[in-house]
């Protein structure tokens, strides 16, 4: 591989001004057996996930016995999304109205927006150079703040040291929830990320490592928190058609009290997600094989900075990213973007004022109390973002790279 890129970067002359004309957001197809088994839920016409016979098992109740198997944890219940996990999730750790949550400034706006819909209040964390939390910053905001609940977004895949974050929480009695929306699969220390807190939620969302258009999970060891999300998704009172369930003990008492939020998976999404959950090591392996070439080209120019990663931390290169040298102005990040763009490139820029497509700055979340995070300014303000789909072929990784690293050295500040 190494030699067939050394050769390909050799024929420089052919690539110059070269353009790139693949969408960015063109996700694979579903495959074939999702296909075949989505068709014959809509021939059954029993699409909601307790619409079974007898005691057959719904499309969702297997999908949430093969997540779970997969991710290591006992139990998982499917969502209608992530955002909608994270909200039953929160409330199931006991988050009430006015409880604070610690949260990543740094992060996509469902995260904030999900401790907001509970009538909570977001502290947000400032981030380190490596897109990662700021865990000095954490420990002051902690204490300052009392807050009881972590919400971590392991924000574009990248883990902070899960052992000292995990230790720094027990030691505060503070409960952590993880947001696994880009880290389905990866891993600290040879532990998988959402099994680190006491409740953890993934998103099927198309741009995430499955696709259902829409969808999430919830993963939990604890069967009380787990009974309590089954019944705030919309279990009413045939929870016991669940695969992944809890002892009815758990449910007795709650069933009375909890409410019903109507936040279920159906059984169309869930067979299209089954059979994508056995390709998703191979789908790794794939988004990593990209990884590598941005990181490997883009990692010999001197003025970028790629964010480092510990030996303790396996991650899913389903996106990259870069900063752009402190000294660059709005405008050069402009230009930048505008040449990138006019050769085919689509970089997102988290830094941006204006937020963008998925990309916004805390300051843009007026619905949550202003907060001063010294680090934003510094960092990410520089941060580039590039999905990598993988409808993009290794080629197709290199001239991309290329473009960038052409483009970089253009302009002048
Ligand atoms: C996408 C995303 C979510 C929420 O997922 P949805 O399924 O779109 O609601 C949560 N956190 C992060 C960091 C995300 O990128």
């Amino acid at each position: 591989m190494l030699l067939a890129l050394r050769t390909f970067l050799k024929k420089k002359i052919s690539m110059k001004n070269m353009t790139f004309n693949k969408s960015f957001t063109q996700q694979e197809p579903i495959p074939a057996e999702s296909i075949r088994s989505a068709v014959n839920v809509l021939r059954s016409g029993r699409l909601h996930r307790y619409n079974t016979l007898d005691e057959e098992q719904s499309e969702t109740a297997l999908l949430e016995k093969e997540f779970s198997e997969w991710q290591g944890s006992k139990f998982c219940l499917a969502t209608t999304s992530g955002g909608t996990a994270m909200q039953i999730a929160l409330r199931a750790a006991g988050v009430k109205a006015g409880d604070k949550v610690l949260t990543n400034s740094f992060t996509l706006a469902p995260v904030p927006g999900a401790i907001h819909t509970l009538n909570a209040e977001p502290i947000l964390i400032d981030s380190t150079k490596d897109l990662v939390l700021d865990l000095e910053d954490l420990q002051l905001r902690m204490k300052s703040s009392k807050a009881k609940f972590m919400l971590v977004s392991h924000m574009r895949g990248h883990l902070v040291n899960m052992r000292s974050l995990v230790k720094i929480l027990k030691e505060n009695g503070i409960i952590l929830i993880e947001d696994c929306a880009h880290t389905m699969g990866a891993y600290w220390n040879n532990v998988r990320s959402g099994n680190f807190g006491s409740i953890s939620c993934f998103s099927t969302q198309t741009y995430k490592h499955l696709n259902s258009g829409e969808g999430g999970f919830i993963t939990t060891n604890d069967s009380g928190m787990m009974a309590t999300c089954i019944l705030l998704s919309g279990s009413y009172m045939l929870y016991e058609k669940h695969n992944s369930l809890p002892k009815k003990s758990f449910f007795e008492k709650k069933k009375f009290e909890v409410p019903n939020c109507s936040m279920r998976m159906d059984n169309l999404r869930a067979s299209i997600l089954r059979p994508q959950i056995k390709k998703i090591d191979a789908n790794i392996q794939k988004w990593n094989d990209r990884h590598h070439i941005f990181t490997s080209t883009l990692g010999k120019l001197e003025s970028i900075y790629i964010p480092q990663r510990s030996k303790e931390e396996k991650y899913v290169g389903s996106s990259f990213q870069f900063l752009v040298p402190r000294n660059w102005s709005e405008i050069n990040c402009v230009e930048f973007l505008t040449r990138c763009k006019k050769r085919g490139v689509e970089i997102k820029w988290f830094g941006n004022l204006k937020p963008v497509g998925y990309t916004s700055r805390h300051e843009s979340w007026k619905y949550i109390k202003a907060q001063n995070l010294p680090n934003i300014p510094k960092i990410v303000t520089r941060v580039m973002d590039i999905r990598i789909p993988l409808t993009f072929t290794l080629r197709d990784c290199r001239v991309i790279s290329k473009i960038i690293s052409e483009e970089v050295k253009k302009i002048k500040f």
